[in-house]
């Protein structure tokens, strides 16, 4: 439920990458390149850089075909070339072994919570209220600054080892989410958080996108909770500044049967209709969950050009029910995925959200052939992409965020589909996981990742003390 998960939630700081921000900004597919980052002055994760690096020999996946022998150049946090033999003319950049690997582009994981990955475990199997009232509200009631920076550090450690180069967050306390992100080297988009119960945040919205706008990593954006705990002034407000800071909204939208049905009873309108009729209805918003609705609504997000961000695991998890996606891609609304926030999934894998993505809602239309693996690996790639208007993809000028997939494992054996075994049978073996032309990971070692584990460790028993 989102505003349960929300109350969990509540705690964020922010911040938006250079690059990120200028393919936002303009909606330009080659932006102009930016400078070198600048390197992490923090210790933990610091990632690796080379101006230049050349994965040789790996694998790629082309027309939903395997290609093998390609080598990869990257050049300031960009892909510089693609295709076989090619060379690193100065000869001092990074060579990375690609043999028996695949190169995907890095995933983007369209919705959490990262901080909450604290929470993970903490409660599960609970009905609502005792949940609440008896788990997380006193435990939120305790969380600090200091629990949401070493809870977002987990979060991203769990993130690039599913191969997620990029994700896109609400909670409280975005500052503190913003520089954790960049000490570790991700993407994400990060949302200054709007509702009602806590008036005192919607002022602290603009000077957050003012700090982090223009960021290399961190894209910052506007994040009314829902509808239905921000009153019509508050979403307005919302709307307004986004449009004056060209940024995303990030919302949940008819996330239960019970939030539209209040909606209908109370307006007599959906939630997407009343969002529509306070001009939050376009192409800058990020509709999450979006699991109650009519056709109606599903055509109104389709001509507006709007987003929806489906977490399929979250919304099963916590019986809220099954989203309309092939009525939603029928009628052309550019859907990705995401995971929620730890306490309700209760892991960041877009693998698993994939695959159980697709096995639901061929369940829901009681047909095998509802939703191929190729339909759902689009949402998380393409979709995406095309949501958070990246630039990205194996291709010559796009961002150098990527993950090589050690192929020698039994669930890729043997070679047939490889969408396919991505999609239902990858079982790990995310290898390296790059960021803006920045090694995160190496050979499944994260620099680290040990005290990174201790301190969020420590945080957790500190908060259930
Ligand atoms: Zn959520």
């Amino acid at each position: 439920m989102s505003f349960v998960i929300f109350v969990v939630k509540t705690s964020l700081d922010t911040g938006y990458s250079l690059q990120a921000a200028a393919t936002w900004q303009s909606d330009d597919p080659n932006p102009v390149r930016p400078s070198p980052p600048a390197r992490p002055d923090k210790l933990f994760c610091s990632p690796r850089y080379f101006s230049l690096m050349l994965i040789k020999d790996v694998s790629i996946i082309q027309s939903g075909q395997l290609l093998p022998g390609q080598d990869i150049l990257i050049e300031e946090g960009r892909i510089a070339n693609i295709g076989p033999d090619l060379k690193d003319e100065s000869d001092d950049g990074e060579l990375i072994d690609g043999r028996g690997k695949l190169a995907i582009p890095g995933l983007i994981n369209g919705h959490t919570h990262l901080a909450m990955t604290l929470l993970r475990g903490y409660a599960d199997d609970m009905e609502l209220m005792p949940w609440l009232q008896e788990k997380i509200w006193p435990l939120e009631a305790k969380i600090t600054e200091e629990d949401v920076r070493w809870g977002v550090k987990l979060g991203c450690l769990e993130l690039i080892r599913f191969g997620i180069t990029c994700y896109n967050d609400m909670y409280y306390f975005p500052d503190t989410t913003a520089r954790a992100t960049k000490e570790m080297g991700l993407r994400a988009f990060i949302s200054g958080v709007v509702f009602d119960m806590k008036p005192e945040m919607l002022g602290q919205v603009e000077p957050f996108i003012r700090r982090w706008k223009g960021d290399e990593l961190i894209t910052p954006a506007v994040g009314p909770h829902a509808a239905y705990t921000c009153s019509e002034e508050t979403l307005l407000r919302a709307r307004e500044i986004a449009e004056r800071h060209d940024v995303m909204v990030h919302i949940h939208l008819s996330e239960t049967r019970e939030e539209v049905d209040g909606f209908l009873l109370s307006k007599g309108k959906s939630p997407v209709e009343y969002l529509d009729c306070l001009g939050l209805l376009n192409s800058r918003l990020a509709a999450v969950h979006c699991v109650w609705l009519s056709p109606e609504d599903c055509y109104l997000l389709a001509k507006r050009k709007a987003n929806v961000v489906n977490c399929t695991v979250s919304n099963l998890k916590l019986t809220s029910g099954i989203a309309p996606l092939n009525t939603l891609m029928k009628a052309d609304v550019n859907v990705c995925l995401g995971t929620d926030g730890a306490s309700s999934n209760n892991n960041l894998s877009l693998f698993e959200e994939m695959k159980i993505t697709a096995i639901t809602q061929k369940n829901a239309y009681h047909t095998p052939a509802a939703f191929s693996a190729e339909q759902v690996w689009r949402l998380a790639t393409q979709n995406a992409w095309r949501a958070f208007r990246l630039n990205m993809g194996l291709q010559p000028g796009a961002l150098a965020d990527l993950a090589l997939i050690d192929l020698q494992k039994p669930w890729f054996c043997p070679l047939t589909n490889i969408v396919s075994h991505l999609v239902y049978s990858m079982a790990g073996g995310v290898d390296t996981t790059i960021v803006n032309g920045k090694v995160l990971m190496s050979e499944g070692v994260i620099p680290g990742e040990a005290e990174i584990l201790e301190k969020a460790q420590e945080r957790f028993l500190r908060l259930t003390s």
